[in-house]
């Protein structure tokens, strides 16, 4: 039943002089032993289907190691066989091709597909085959599998195999030229699917051809003399539509089935390109032309490669005909697609390469006289290497840039999937959420209701979707926090002037500062890039703000004369905080006189007191007063990381502590940190100590530390 290779050893010497009839023969036995006792569904050993797929294959002529994989591919998904015993028997390009036919099988397509589930699920299969060889074989398979579906019992398993064939195998030998599998595909799903309607379609078709018996070939060889009375030599034949493809056009375009232009297509062979033009031409004069069906496939090939002249004519006993003009070349690729191309290396003086990029490349490899085997080794199928294909947990398909991640994905699927993700799975393991995703995965996308976007993500995502949303969130998140800052800075410098803070009337000024909302205004003053005497002065024009002070004021050399008791007699001098070392009550001061400044105060231990320890009579015994009602400002060099909700943790837990953030100066921000000079109003150094104490616990700060220098 099975018997042996020879008669696909035979097809193939017909075409490849280089055939390896004991390889073939080992692959062959190598299939049938591996298969061995499994059955088919219609009781057949199983081995009868790769057998098939291989005569399939071997009658679109391709090479010797196409038609070895056809006869091992199912060894690796239904046998014990392992791809490294394949590299080891057949060679790396075998195992390799049998990978790739295995990976496209258990891609299993979960629900059935949207029309733009399948489109997006072709480009997946696509993007898998690497080498094209795996799609040929692939469609092998389907076609066998088709012509056999009736063996399968369960009708809605029929039903669902059908369905997938039409939408996703179909549009696929469609789309790299296939034209022979594609209808039968597709004629064969339509039986399954509309049973009814293809055999009305056929029995109206028997009906018209039985009336046009005599027509058909009468019309054909008026149609050849014509041509051939100029000297260009040809075949005619007139070839049935399959009743699939009249059911598609009766759909589109309104066809009735009536004329033969509905049901034959007449086809013209000339030996060469120029004849085709030189026919069209003869015909177009002795036949009235059909208006709008003339279309140019030879200057302009569909995009798999397909080139031919169409045209549409009153012909010959006055029956409206449509008409296909080719050369045998263009044939072959209107017939076997891609899989034709190969064997123009032999005299293709009149081979037009066709204007489809992939297929040119394969073309330009033909001019360098490579073998088929080398031929199809290049045959990348690089279409959609710029893509990644991967699947929700339901079986959608998310179609997204190369490189992208998880973080992109979870974009894809909704902003607010991207904005609660926290972890995601991919096959099943837990990973980062910056894994590059691959052809085929499935991800699982770990949501949490409080989680947020990342700053960093922004780094490493790859669409502009999940880039800009980032940045959108991120942005509203500083506002809010840097707004709450500044809010308290604009409150405390209208309080020090003695007006009364309104945002109402800010909100009538929002203009002079250019932004829409009075959290902007905020969160400007917050962020340090504007002053709160510029809001004062906005509100109160009446109020002169001394640009001194306040420069002063900012670099905070603030005069806190009544906090402190100089001894000696030294009184009424002026009294000032030294920069450098910001000393607050409670810690060992001491003063330096200096002429024209008076008393700076310095904390004990600062170097810049080294610079006066010549100078014994400058320094005053100074200590603090107690007044526990007064605050002192103190500043902290503090380093905080830049993520959301980082600076609201810290005016939260400073305002804890009874603390007041006088000011903030950032000094430095990069993606991942802020660096500021933070201005707190505390009682004394005790209190400083517990805020940085609580500060140092807080997980937003990376590190905080006294301010000791200018
Ligand atoms: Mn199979």
């Amino acid at each position: 039943m099975i018997g042996t290779a020879d008669p696909i050893i035979e097809k193939m010497r017909a075409y490849n002089g280089a055939v390896d009839p004991g390889r073939l023969s080992r692959a062959f036995e190598f299939g049938r032993a591996a298969h061995d006792g499994q059955t088919r569904a219609s009781g057949e050993p199983y081995f009868t289907h790769p057998v098939a797929v291989a005569n399939i294959l071997a009658d679109m002529r391709l090479d010797e190691d196409s038609i070895i994989t056809a006869l091992l591919h199912d060894t690796v998904e239904d046998c014990d066989v392992t791809l490294e015993t394949l590299q080891a028997e057949f060679g790396g390009d075998v195992s390799q091709l049998v990978d790739g036919v295995t990976k496209l099988s258990r891609l299993a397509i979960k629900s059935l597909p949207s029309s733009a589930q399948a489109e997006n699920f072709r480009k997946l299969l696509m993007a898998m085959s690497e080498d094209v060889r795996v799609l040929l074989v692939k469609l092998a398979d389907r076609t066998h599998n088709m012509r056999t579906l009736s063996f399968i019992p369960k009708p809605e398993k029929r039903v669902r195999i059908a369905r997938e064939t039409m939408d996703i195998y179909a549009p696929l030998a469609e789309r790299i030229g296939l034209t022979q599998i594609q209808s039968e595909l597709e004629d064969s799903a339509f039986e399954i699917l509309n049973g009814d309607m293809r055999q009305s379609i056929i029995t109206r078709l028997d009906y018209l051809t039985s009336e046009a018996e005599i027509t058909i070939p009468t019309i054909s060889v008026e149609l050849q003399s014509t041509i051939e009375r100029v000297g260009i030599e040809c075949s005619v034949t007139g070839r049935l539509k399959s009743p699939y493809s009249i059911w598609r056009k009766m759909q589109t375009k309104a066809v009735t089935m009536e004329q033969l232009a509905d049901i034959v297509a007449f086809r013209v062979l000339v030996p060469n390109l120029d004849d085709c033009y030189r026919a069209l031409g003869e015909l177009h004069q002795n036949y009235p032309t059909v208006m709008g069906r003339f279309k140019d496939y030879i200057s302009t090939p569909k995009r798999n490669g397909y080139q031919s002249l169409h045209t549409g004519v009153l012909g010959p006993q006055n029956h409206r005909i449509e008409v296909q003009i080719r050369t045998p070349d263009m044939h072959n690729v209107a017939e076997n697609g891609v899989a034709a191309h190969w064997h123009y290396k032999r005299s293709n003086q009149d081979y037009n390469p066709p204007k489809y990029k992939w297929i040119q490349e394969l073309v330009g490899l033909l001019d360098e006289d490579a073998g088929a085997e080398e031929f199809f080794e290049h045959t990348k199928m690089d279409l959609y290497h710029d893509q990644v294909f991967c699947f929700t947990p339901r079986g959608d398909l998310i179609a997204l840039p190369r490189g992208a991640t998880a973080v992109d994905f979870a974009y894809a699927v909704h902003t607010q999937v991207g904005e609660t993700c926290n972890g995601v799975r991919i096959n099943g393991k837990t990973r980062q959420l910056a894994t590059e995703l691959q052809n085929g995965d499935q991800i699982e996308i770990l949501a949490q209701s409080d989680a947020k976007p990342r700053a960093e993500w922004e780094k490493f995502v790859k669409t502009g979707r999940a880039k800009s949303a980032i940045r959108r969130f991120t942005r509203a998140q500083r506002v809010t926090e840097f707004s709450r800052i500044g809010k308290a800075l604009i409150e405390k410098t209208f309080r020090e002037h003695d007006r009364p803070f309104r945002t109402r009337s800010l909100g009538q000024s929002l203009s002079a500062f250019g932004v829409s909302r009075v959290e902007e205004v905020f969160a400007l003053v917050g962020e340090d890039r504007l002053s709160p005497l510029r809001v004062l002065e906005k509100l109160h024009p009446d109020i002169v703000i001394d640009d001194d002070r306040e420069a002063r004021d900012r670099s905070r050399g603030q005069t806190t004369q009544s906090k402190l008791k100089i001894k000696g007699d030294n009184a009424g001098t002026a009294v000032t905080i030294a920069r450098c070392c910001h000393p607050l009550p409670g810690e060992a001061i001491v003063g330096i006189f200096t002429t024209g400044k008076g008393i700076t105060v310095h904390k004990v231990g600062c170097t810049t007191l080294s610079k006066f320890s010549d100078a014994p009579e400058l320094w005053l015994d100074v200590s603090w007063e107690q007044d526990s009602l007064r605050t002192v400002n103190g500043r902290l060099n503090t380093v905080l990381s830049n993520e959301p909700g980082s600076l609201a943790s810290l005016a939260t837990v400073i305002s804890q502590q009874g603390g007041n953030i006088s000011n903030i100066h950032l000094t430095d921000r990069t993606p991942d940190f802020f660096r500021f000079e933070l201005d707190l109003e505390v009682k004394d150094v005790e209190h400083m100590r517990a805020i940085i104490a609580v500060l140092q616990a807080n997980k937003y700060v990376e590190s905080v530390e006294r301010s000791d220098t200018g």
